[in-house]
Formats: C-alpha cells, sequence, structure tokens
C-alpha cells in the first residue's frame, strides 16, 4: 500500500511533465547502494547535468557502466566531487579517471582530469597516480595517448561554501555529521538557472543538511535502516545505523527542508542470517510517521529533471 503511494505520486509527475519542454538541468542517480555489493544497485553516484555541464558527485562502484548505458563519454565529465573517503565512494574514481582516458568514442578525455573535495582528494589522486604509474606509462608510450589527458587537477576545501563557480553553475559544500571518526563528511547544493539540488552525503540526522537543503527542488538524501530485532541484537548494526540517518530521521529532514520532490539514495539495508533487512515499503512506511510530502525511492539511472515540475523518470534501455 505504501509503496501504491509513491508510485502515484511518480506516475502524476511522469504524467504532469510529458508535454513540457526539457529542462537542461537534469539528475540522474547512477548508483543507490551502499558498500554491499548488488547487480541491481551499483556504488554511490550522482551525475548533474546542467547547461553544458555534466557534474559527478561520488564516484562508487560501476560508474563507468552507467555513463555507457546514458551514452556519456567518460571523457564528458567535466568535474567529480568527493562527499568523503569511504571506499565505497571513491572506488569507481580510477576507473572513470583511466578508462576515461582511452581513445575509443565511450571514453576520449584529452584534458586533466579534474577534481573536487575536502581535505584528502589530493592524496587520493596523487597516490592513484603512483599506484597506477606503469599502466600510464605503458599507455604513453604503446598507445600515445595524450598526456593532458591522464594529468588531474584537484581542489580541496575545509569550509562551508561555494566550492565551484562556471557558466551560471554553483556549487557549494557543507560540512555533515558522518561520526566522529569519519572526517571530513560533506554535502552538496548545486545551484543553476534558479533552481537548486541537494545532495546529502553520508550523514547522520544533520541540521546542516535542513539548512542547505531548504527550499531545494530536489533533495537527495541517504538512509540506512535495519529492523529493531536486529539492532537489539547487534553492536556492529547499532555502530552502522548511528554513522546514518533513520527512515524517520530523513523524514524529519524532508519536513523542515520541504523539497519540491524527496528522495532517497544510499540505501543502506541491512540484515543477517535470522533477520531480514527492511523492505522499502517499510523504509517508506516510517519515513511516513514524519513526512507527507512527495517522496521517491531511488532506483539506478532513475531521473529527475528539474523545470517547472520535477520530472521523475525511471530507466528504460
Ligand atoms: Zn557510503
Ligand atoms: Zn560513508
Amino acid at each position: 500500500m505504501r509503496g501504491a503511494l509513491i508510485f502515484g505520486v511518480f506516475v502524476f509527475m511522469f504524467g504532469a511533465a510529458a508535454s513540457r519542454a526539457d529542462s537542461d538541468f537534469k539528475v540522474t542517480l547512477l548508483g543507490t547502494a551502499s558498500p554491499t555489493p548488488r547487480t541491481d544497485r551499483f556504488g554511490p553516484s550522482t551525475l548533474v547535468e546542467a547547461g553544458d555541464q555534466k557534474l559527478l558527485f561520488d564516484a562508487g562502484r560501476g560508474v563507468p557502466i552507467r555513463l555507457r548505458q546514458l551514452n556519456i563519454p567518460l571523457g564528458r565529465i567535466d568535474v567529480l566531487f568527493i562527499t568523503h573517503y569511504h571506499s565505497d565512494h571513491t572506488s569507481g574514481i580510477p576507473d572513470v579517471w583511466l578508462t576515461g582516458w582511452l581513445s575509443p568514442p565511450y571514453a576520449h578525455r584529452t584534458t586533466p582530469f579534474h577534481v573536487v573535495g575536502p581535505a584528502g582528494a589530493k592524496a587520493l589522486m596523487s597516490n592513484l597516480e603512483k599506484a597506477y604509474a606503469l599502466d600510464i606509462k605503458i599507455r604513453l608510450e604503446d598507445e600515445k595517448l595524450p598526456p593532458a589527458g591522464i594529468a588531474t587537477t584537484v581542489e580541496e576545501f575545509d569550509t562551508d561554501g561555494v566550492v565551484y563557480e562556471k557558466n551560471g553553475v554553483k556549487v557549494i559544500a557543507f560540512a555533515v555529521e558522518h561520526g566522529q571518526a569519519i572526517k571530513p563528511a560533506v554535502g552538496y547544493r548545486i545551484e543553476y538557472g534558479g533552481r537548486s539540488v541537494v545532495i546529502s552525503g553520508d550523514t547522520r540526522y544533520d541540521q546542516n543538511v535542513i539548512k542547505y537543503g531548504a527550499g531545494a527542488d530536489l533533495l537527495i538524501h541517504e538512509v540506512g535502516s535495519a529492523r529493531p530485532e536486529l539492532m537489539a541484537a547487534s553492536v556492529p548494526v547499532q555502530r552502522i545505523i548511528a554513522h546514518h540517518t533513520t527512515p524517520r530521521e530523513v523524514g524529519m529532514v524532508f519536513s523542515q527542508a520541504r523539497p519540491r520532490m524527496a528522495v532517497f539514495t544510499h540505501i543502506v539495508l541491512l540484515s543477517n542470517e535470522k533477520f531480514p533487512e527492511p523492505t522499502l515499503d517499510e523504509v517508506v512506511a516510517e519515513t511516513r510517521q514524519t513526512y507527507s510530502g512527495p517522496l521517491v525511492v531511488g532506483e539506478d539511472l532513475m531521473s529527475f529533471e528539474i523545470g517547472d515540475a520535477v520530472t521523475v523518470r525511471r530507466y528504460k534501455p
């Protein structure tokens, strides 16, 4: 029943948009999972297309495959923004960077790979350059690939504020609370043409997400859930859930920020041999205890066109 409720919103938005001109501000969820290896959900990553720019937020497992499904060459990514350094958010970076440098049309980057992130981005990229030094040397000599295409331009920041501004696109980073030992961790607000998209990053319930997410056209939030019986039985599960936002808490964020459309991504569903993971319907039902506005459970390759309406589209190959 609860599933039907979100689906109703989905159909309505889809129908409402049918006659509108395409907006040039669009978000596509490339990966909506947590570290759990799954075939249906890849690692965390969100693509934001604004005007002629293509911005990637995190690069988890499988990003090149998702971009290929969208027919977007890896080399077309203008900037990669990193939220934090948990490997589920970064393990796709070497793949996007190295594969994106190859000469076929699906790749073909001839200018430096541009990365923006909180402190740690420079070390990550320079260590990747060391780790893949032999591949880079081989391809320079053997395939004569352009040296500029494998170079990196890395910018770090350490406070809330504007971290990128170009051709009418502004990206604002803000700190989030992902856990005592998990610092730095940030979310991003992307502004373009008077509209805004906010990505929570990995976070607990955090006032800063409400502050930067206030009135957003699209608020994309992580969520973490485990059955109460599993929570009671497992300290590691309690620790993981304490690093994330429960459905009830995300509902509180959405209720206060009041976005035009709220979306779940980075869906952490915990289980063990005894207790199965919560269903998505249960996650939505718990969210509905504290939030009654528009809500969509994100899926890989689901897209959102930000215009007069926020149009949700499921992926159709
Ligand atoms: Zn994560
Ligand atoms: Zn994390």
